[in-house]
């Protein structure tokens, strides 16, 4: 199947970007990386009457960090943040996380503001973000909004952006230095989207979880802390013997849906493992 036509703007800078898709009207759509939207094209899952190319905007590219916060911007690549120093001495949380997302080529292209619009629960980038308790900011000719992770995301690939709005960059708090955090995720082959995930940040203190954050990749409709499993394992006494404690509250949290080759209740029981694996895989604050 082949994409209905449609009129493809390239505009040179992010307030040009901002004019087009307010001009073109809520049937225009921006491309960053294409690597999601150019085939929901082509199998007509999306029919735009505009693409506003902004994926060599250079306004939106490149990492740095300010008052305690690491800035992304939205066109900034998935293979550049694996490769960014700011990203390795600041966050490296994100190293890891970035390593699982597909292959070379699409890492190459594929944009963190791309994967957060897209929402999809099983990607990386949404769930990681939702755990660093970032922001993500985004802009129209109205102006601009700052918007917390954890409210950013709320459906099926549905995100809290308006028609004409743009997701600007990323703002992920730099981890203090008493927080630990890990990740980890069960895919068919090492690049495939994940059947479940799961990233954690935590205080550990005295072989206690203190106030954990988790947030699974995979297991619900979009990406969220996982509350009930976050309470459960509060003060919890590390390594977790087994999974008695948390695999309830995992249940009220998650819901894994069948998908082909796999039900929604092996899909659990693979999140109730992995819960394990990661929270006694987490090292010990520097
Ligand atoms: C074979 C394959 C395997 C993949 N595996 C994984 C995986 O394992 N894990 C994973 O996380 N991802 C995976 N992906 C998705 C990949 O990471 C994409 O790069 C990403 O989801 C979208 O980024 P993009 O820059 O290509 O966005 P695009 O495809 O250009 O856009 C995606 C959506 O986001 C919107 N958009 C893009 N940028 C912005 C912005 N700045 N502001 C507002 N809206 C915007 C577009 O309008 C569109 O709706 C895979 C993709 C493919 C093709």
């Amino acid at each position: 199947m082949k994409a209905r036509n449609v009129r493809y703007l390239r505009p040179g800078s992010v307030s040009a970007a901002l004019r087009a898709l307010q001009d073109a009207g809520p049937d225009a759509v921006p491309m960053a990386g294409g690597q999601s939207l150019l085939a929901a094209l082509n199998m007509r899952l999306s029919s735009p009457t505009h693409i506003v190319d902004i994926g060599d905007l250079a306004e939106l590219r490149g990492i740095d960090e300010a008052d305690g916060v690491v800035r992304i911007g939205a066109a900034t690549r998935h293979a550049e943040i694996l490769r960014s120093p700011v990203i390795r001495n600041r966050i490296p949380l994100l190293c890891d996380v970035g390593a699982h997302i597909a292959h070379v080529a699409i890492r190459n292209r594929g944009t963190i503001g791309g994967s957060l619009a897209y929402a999809d629960p099983a990607a990386e980038w949404p769930a990681t973000m939702v755990a660093l308790e970032a922001r993500i900011i985004v802009a129209s000719t109205r102006g601009e909004r700052s918007i917390a992770a954890e409210d950013f995301f709320v459906g099926l690939l549905e995100t809290a952006l308006q028609p004409g709005e743009l997701i600007l960059r990323i703002e992920a708090p730099i981890p203090s230095p008493d927080m630990v955090t890990g990740f980890g995720e069960l895919a068919r082959r090492h690049g495939d989207f994940a059947l479940v995930g799961l990233v954690v940040c935590t205080r550990i203190d005295q072989e206690r979880l203190v106030a954990p954050r988790l947030v699974y990749l995979g297991c619900s409709d979009h990406a969220r802390t996982a509350v009930h499993v976050m309470d459960a394992l509060d003060k919890a006494h590390v390594p977790l013997a087994d999974a008695m404690l948390y695999a309830d509250a995992l249940r009220q949290d998650m819901s894994p849906s069948d998908i082909p080759g796999l039900r929604g209740d092996t899909r659990m029981k693979m999140a109730e493992v992995l819960t394990r694996r990661v929270i006694n895989s987490l090292t010990r604050p520097r």
